[in-house]
């Protein structure tokens, strides 16, 4: 909450065109991201003298009127009276008398929120895709503020970060036409969506000056790039975070068109983190008490934070981003740095589904999961997760929800610590392609020295993710399995490590296969029941499909293997049929309560 001496000049003879986020008045220099009037005990005195003169606010559909002084401003916040605009001074348009107001003397009273409960919200890209989904999105917001404090975190608009790394790629190999069309093509699409959600004309003219600022910021990042030839982590970061702080302010607004009292808060001011750009790590407690100082008070005043996803900033305020598709990390992260009840991820599938849709048909949704199961369906590819989502919840056992901001009557999964059983056996299915396998391997290999130490200190060295490893008994080949975008790094840093048991002959080769899929079966206990392994390659066998490497035991909820690209779609579909998981959910959910009867339960129950 930023509080601003009084520094009005009145009288306002009609209301100005006015703020929605926050408060704003025409003509006078009171900044644009102030949420409430302080003014010192001096000036109290002239505000209750001076009621002809007056300054209107206006917050959604409402407006008041604020009787004011002159000119003046406090020297410190203890001495100040200040008014919060809660919804309190809003019931009745007009003048607003002294009483109408809530005096906070100071800042301590505004980190305790009341205790209605809170969620975060998050909506990923297609759910603020253009103006008809930000549409929807604003009414489910609506909705869900008839029952509790709300958080919101949205993602960039769908498409556009791919457009801004796209930019920020052909920014370092020099290309100005391919960066000026894309930052012009992404300028024409936030506009466009901007004048269908927004009427009012300062509202317009407020998001239209933030987005050329944003657009000014883009231009001067690439021509850096461009200049150097050069494309930093730390400026692919600055360059990919701007959809994420067009799409913000865009929906903070269209909510205060529709008469909720919003603002925009960039990431970097709340969540702080490591410096591993593009791969950020929340630095825990920093992010704690820059939430209570900076989101608990707009949240007590009844204002909706909308916070950009994605992206947070080191203690230096460099920004970062946490990976691709990571805003929904950036709820949890939120979720658990504010003690929410709940955190809802809205996007567009009916909740967490037996096998990715775009892939098998026929699919069904799964009432309830575990944390350990869906981390093991998003590591193994669930798109609809980010991998580290559940991370930051893991202590506090906060359930987290997906919904579907195209159809929110649908009860979508409840992710919990421990899902109800469900008798065993595969839940769901996961796949990642684009995986190279890589094989390390010779005769002579056994008398190597600590190959696989060796082996994993280089993927360490290379920053590579290994997705899958598996060994031979004689120790005479091993295979790991990572992204084919990462392949050629670890190829080439196995070769310098090995070089001289190469040029020996002890190892006899490193080789890879960069056509290979990752097929993942989920389900709590998974390993321990008899039957499944040799059910699901049974199933393989008959339909011709190869099996090319077994994961070696990690998880007991998740039985994964390597086969040929070519071949993944196939390996879903039979397994998915051969365990019936299109029937799977559909009872339950029929029988299941409703995500609304089911919360107010647990709410009571608490
Ligand atoms: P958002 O933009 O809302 O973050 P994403 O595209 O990142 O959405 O994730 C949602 C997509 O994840 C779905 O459209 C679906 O195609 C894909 N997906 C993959 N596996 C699953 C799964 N098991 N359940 C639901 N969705 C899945
Ligand atoms: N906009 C980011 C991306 O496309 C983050 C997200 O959507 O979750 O990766
Ligand atoms: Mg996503």
């Amino acid at each position: 909450m930023n509080w601003h001496a009084c520094e009005i000049q009145a009288p306002f003879s009609s209301p100005p065109d006015g703020l929605h986020a926050g408060l704003e008045a025409e003509g006078n220099s009171f900044p644009r991201d102030s949420l409430g009037l302080a003014v010192n005990s001096e000036a109290l005195e002239e505000l209750k003298n001076r009621k002809s003169k007056r300054i209107w606010i206006h917050m959604g559909n409402s407006h008041i009127g604020i009787p004011v002084a002159k000119k003046h401003s406090a020297t410190s916040a203890s001495e100040q009276f200040q008014y919060p605009l809660d919804s309190s001074t809003l019931k009745q348009p007009g003048i607003v008398q002294q009483e109408a107001f809530r005096r906070v003397p100071d800042r301590r009273r505004t980190e305790h929120p009341r205790r209605r409960p809170l969620r975060v919200m998050k909506f990923g890209g297609t759910s603020v895709g253009d103006a008809a989904c930000i549409g929807k999105v604003v009414e489910i917001i609506r909705a869900e503020l008839r029952e509790s404090k709300v958080v919101v975190v949205v993602s960039a608009m769908s498409g556009v970060t791919n457009k801004l790394v796209a930019a920020a790629k052909a920014a370092e190999s020099g290309d100005r036409k391919i960066v000026a069309r894309i930052f012009k093509e992404l300028r024409a699409q936030h506009e466009a969506a901007a004048s269908i959600l927004i009427h009012s004309a300062a509202q317009q003219r407020r998001l239209t000056r933030l987005m050329k600022d944003i657009f000014r910021e883009a231009d001067g990042l690439s021509k850096g790039a461009i200049l150097l030839r050069e494309l930093t982590p730390r400026t692919l970061d600055a360059i990919s975070s701007l959809g994420e702080r067009l799409s913000a302010p865009l929906v903070a607004a269209a909510l205060a068109e529709r008469g909720v009292a919003s603002k925009a808060i960039d990431a970097t001011e709340l969540i702080v983190t490591d410096a591993c750009h593009g791969a950020a790590e929340p630095l825990t407690d920093l992010t704690r008490e820059r939430c209570e100082t900076r989101l608990c008070p707009v949240l007590q005043r009844g204002i909706v934070p909308v916070v950009t996803g994605f992206i947070g900033a080191t203690r230096a305020g460099l920004v970062t981003t946490l990976g691709r598709n990571g805003s929904d990390y950036s709820a949890t992260i939120l979720g658990a740095a504010l003690d929410a009840h709940e955190v809802v991820i809205w996007s567009d599938v009916d909740g967490v589904l037996t096998v990715d849709p775009r892939l098998v048909s026929g699919v069904s949704t799964i009432p309830e999961i575990s944390y350990h199961e869906a981390a093991e369906l998003a590591y193994f590819g669930a798109k609809v997760l980010h991998p580290k989502t559940l991370r930051p919840v893991i202590q506090s056992g906060t359930p987290i929800w997906i919904r579907n901001t195209f159809a929110p009557q649908g009860r979508g999964t409840k992710i919990t610590p421990n899902a109800r059983p469900n008798g065993g056996g595969v839940k769901a299915l996961s796949a990642i392609g684009n995986l190279t396998l890589i094989i390390v391997g010779g005769p002579g290999f056994i008398g190597i020295p600590d190959v696989l130490g060796r082996i994993f200190k280089t993927t360490s060295a290379v920053r590579a993710d290994v997705l899958l490893i598996s060994q031979s008994s004689s120790q005479n080949r091993i295979c790991l399995v990572v992204s084919s975008s990462i392949a050629d790094r670890v190829v080439e840093g196995l070769r310098r490590e090995f070089a001289s048991d190469l040029a020996f002959e002890t190892m006899e080769h490193i080789t890879f296969d960069s056509d290979v899929a990752i097929v993942a079966a989920v389900g709590e206990k998974l390993r321990g029941i008899s039957g499944i392994v040799g059910r699901m390659f049974g199933a393989l066998d008959r339909h011709d499909v190869s099996i090319l490497a077994i994961a070696q035991g990690s998880s007991e909820c998740s039985i994964s293997f390597l086969v040929a690209k070519n071949d993944m779609k196939k390996a879903l579909e039979i397994i998915h049929r051969e365990f019936k998981l299109g029937a799977l959910a559909c009872p339950e959910i029929a029988a299941s309560k409703s995500y609304e009867t089911q919360r107010r339960a647990a709410e009571s129950a608490s």
